[in-house]
């Protein structure tokens, strides 16, 4: 898509409320609290809005979904959790998105960008997800994604993307 100086913090918010009320029309016992830490500093970003709009909401979908699997099988007292910061400095903005869900085996790490891989049963997930969302990040914006795990602990997601200085 067309890229354009985009308010990131005001797109990290919407979508993040538009997933939770999702995953709220699918399970209406669900809750979660969500945490948004933004960067009043960080400015416009070169962004095309559309489609960092669709890794947001992947990453967010994702994140409600293992959260939600935890919950299932945790004990009482679980709280699920998802955590969105920004952050901007020495010409990168650093986004990040993270849950207290079920996490990653480490086993799974290293395949979770292919396309079509997903742990999900039949008709929940497509495999698609971050597979595009990596190609959006990297070969759309030249930015970077990173993921750290720990199972039933977290998940972090982080995105890297370069930013202009202003002329
Ligand atoms: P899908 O969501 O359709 O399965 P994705 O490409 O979005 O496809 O994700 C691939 C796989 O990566 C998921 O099936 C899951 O195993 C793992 N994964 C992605 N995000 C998370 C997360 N936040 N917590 C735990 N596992 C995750
Ligand atoms: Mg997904």
């Amino acid at each position: 898509g067309q890229k354009e100086p985009t308010d990131l913090n005001a797109l990290a918010d919407e979508y993040l409320r538009l997933a939770y009320q999702n995953q709220r029309a699918k399970d209406q016992d669900f809750t979660a609290e969500l945490k948004l830490n933004v960067d009043p500093n960080l400015g416009k970003v070169n962004v095309a809005s559309q489609d960092l709009g669709r890794v947001l909401l992947n990453l967010y979908n994702n994140a409600f979904y293992a959260v939600q699997e935890k919950a299932r099988a945790a004990a009482n007292g679980y709280q699920p959790q998802i955590e969105v910061s920004t952050h901007r400095e020495n010409g990168v903005v650093e986004l990040r998105v993270k849950d207290n869900g079920a996490g990653i085996p480490p086993e799974i790490l290293s395949k979770i960008y292919q396309p079509f891989f997903t742990t999900k049963p039949t008709g929940q997930g497509t495999g698609l997800g971050l597979s595009l969302s990596y190609d959006i990040v990297t070969k759309g914006h030249g930015g970077e994604m990173a993921v750290e795990s720990q199972e039933n602990t977290y998940t972090e997601f982080v995105i890297t993307l370069p930013v202009a200085k202003p002329a």
